[in-house]
């Protein structure tokens, strides 16, 4: 579904990729797994448009997408979810939701999409009319995931959806995103903690200074010696 053929990026003089090549097939949940700075989410960046790779290609459903802008991007079907649950604090969480299917014409079907997101997150329909800004983290992280699925992504990429959520939350995301992918959503997530991400996962790419150190499917990673002596703790 997803293909990344050698793509280098830069931020002025800092390389941040240096030639990636990883693919995300349909209905799988892949994992980015990775160090601070190793160039996670820069990886999301150049797939969402906000970053144009130097050289290399991304392609999308079999066309190539790397010269497009984010908004097209969007309209392809590929959605990202940023780092850090930005929600526009100052809009009620009806608002926020209503922004994320803002490039759908499909009216009727996204009057349905609220009930598939309040089903996935029944706190966030107790709260419609609050302003954003006035939820918990872990709300906020919901809120972020289901406004990024009122625009009915092809292709979800998440950043970080679990970081500096309570351990109890952090299990319920994962089950979410394991329950999102079931319904027929394809999923690129970045995560640190790569015990759950490999839970529920089935192919992980471990990312060292902007190139692939290893990859393999879950289960492989969970046997990598490597992988486990720098990923999974020992
Ligand atoms: P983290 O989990 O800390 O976000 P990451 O693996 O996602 O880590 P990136 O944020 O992709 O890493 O960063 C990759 C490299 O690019 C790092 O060296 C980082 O310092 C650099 N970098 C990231 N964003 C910028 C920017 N806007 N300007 C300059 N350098 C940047």
């Amino acid at each position: 579904m997803l293909q990344l053929d050698d793509v280098h990026a830069n931020y002025g003089s800092v390389k941040a990729l240096r030639g990636i090549s990883m693919k995300v097939e349909r209905h799988s949940v892949v994992s980015l797994l990775g160090a601070n700075g190793a160039g996670k989410s820069t990886v999301l960046k150049t797939i969402s448009g906000l970053l144009h790779p130097r050289s290399g290609s991304i392609s999308f459903e079999g066309e190539r997408t790397d010269r497009l802008k984010p908004d097209r991007i969007v309209s392809r079907g590929i959605v990202m979810v940023p780092e850090a649950r930005q929600v526009f604090p100052e809009l009620t969480v009806y608002e926020n939701l209503r922004l994320g299917s803002y490039s759908r014409r499909d009216r009727s079907e996204v009057v349905k999409d609220y009930d598939d997101v309040f089903d996935l997150f029944p706190i966030l329909k107790t709260k419609t009319k609050d302003f954003a800004g006035t939820l918990s983290g872990g709300q906020q992280q919901m809120l972020a995931i289901g406004r990024g699925l009122m625009a009915r992504p092809k292709l979800l990429l998440l950043d970080e959806p679990s970081l500096g959520l309570a351990p109890i939350l952090v299990q319920e995301i994962f089950s979410i995103i394991r329950t999102i992918s079931k319904r027929g959503t394809t999923i690129l997530l970045v995560e640190q903690n790569a015990n759950m991400a490999l839970d529920v996962s089935d192919y992980a790419y471990v990312l060292e200074t902007g190139e692939i150190s290893a990859e393999g499917t879950a289960a492989e990673m969970k046997r990598n010696d490597e992988v486990r002596r720098s990923y999974l703790g020992g």
